[in-house]
């Protein structure tokens, strides 16, 4: 793969005992060294006005301010520093690296990750919150369409928290579709079933506990039968590692072969559908298990066959996609 990674992402500083640290890519840089055919690029940071085309112009004015005054709470989660905006700059930019290059083919091998921080799908057009202040992921799928290299970004979320920021931004949009699993009840605490926009949002609230098979039948059930019928030109994976057995910070029970699984899936669909295939980094707290996953997206994409779980989904996931496949009027 080749990854996208600035340095200015480093210097996004949340003090010392804050899960999104710098230490969190440190991680996965170390982890890549391992492995054959890693490949890093670093792109241009994001301009104002690509971040301007999905936030409001006043919130980035605040935020640029508040980072040149050095920075601080923004809420009780999201710390800013005086390095904030530069790493939110850099992080937006290789997202949108991310999406260009899909587009622009080289599936596999060449497929791009962008591995920035801060994170992204937390935040909201006029707002930062949960430790994102630039939408990524939103900014990149914007920017190809608006570029006009894309007419229709599906972006499906595996981070274990609710993107309730992708969903913010494009809800009611018919060119981008917003698919996202999560663990329910979970932080930000949006994100139920219920929320399908104008039928171009999919969300998948799986319970605490679910795995890899639970994963893997939301895909199969669902997202995959949407993101066909969209018909999507571009998929971004709005790539969190939080829904990881070991993480710190949620209940879910991924495992690393999942993200294998979820991976072989996704390019599968990508592939089905002549469609690009980019990744955008999100969260990931445990950083052996963050650094692990990012490895694995690499090796599958670098031809490891992935094995299929042993388990089956848990009780209450199917009764869910089932409403759900109703809801989406999937046959
Ligand atoms: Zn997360």
């Amino acid at each position: 793969m080749r990854f996208g990674y600035s340095e200015a992402c480093l210097d996004h500083d949340t003090g010392d005992r804050h899960p999104e640290s710098p230490d969190r890519l440190r991680a996965i840089r170390e982890g890549l060294k391992r492995k054959h055919g890693v490949e890093y690029v670093e792109a241009d940071p994001a301009s104002r006005e690509a971040i301007g085309a999905v936030h409001d112009p006043e919130y980035v004015d605040e935020m640029v301010e508040f980072c040149d005054d050095g920075g601080g709470s923004w809420d009780p989660d999201t710390v800013a520093s005086d390095g904030t905006w530069a790493a939110a700059r850099a992080a937006a930019g290789q997202a949108q690296w991310a999406a260009a290059e899909a587009l622009a083919g080289d599936p596999d091998r060449g497929t791009p990750f962008a591995l920035g921080r801060p994170p992204g799908h937390h935040a909201v057009a006029d707002d930062a919150m949960g430790f994102c202040f630039v939408n990524n992921a939103a900014v990149a799928a914007q920017s190809v369409i608006d570029d006009g290299a894309a007419d229709r970004v599906a972006i499906f979320d595996w981070d274990v928290h609710h993107g309730n920021g992708t969903q913010d931004i494009f809800l009611g949009r018919s060119d981008v579709l917003y698919s996202s699993i999560h663990e329910e009840g979970l932080y930000p605490g949006t994100g139920a079933a219920e929320e399908t926009g104008e039928g171009t949002t999919l969300n998948v609230p799986l319970p605490a506990g679910s795995g890899d098979a639970d994963f893997l039948l939301a895909i199969d059930e669902l997202v995959d039968p949407v993101t066909r019928r969209f018909d999507a030109d571009l998929i971004l994976v709005s790539a969190g590692f939080d829904a990881h057995r070991h993480d710190p910070i949620s209940r879910m029970r991924v495992s690393t072969e999942g993200y294998a699984l979820m991976t072989d899936r996704i390019r599968t669909l990508a592939r089905d559908l002549d469609a690009g295939l980019g990744f955008v980094l999100e969260g990931g707290y445990g950083l052996d298990t963050l650094s692990e996953g990012v490895g694995i997206v690499h090796e599958t994409l670098d031809g490891r066959p992935p094995i299929e779980p042993d388990k089956q989904a848990e009780d209450a996931t199917e009764p869910l996609i089932e409403e759900l496949a109703t809801r989406f009027d999937l046959g």
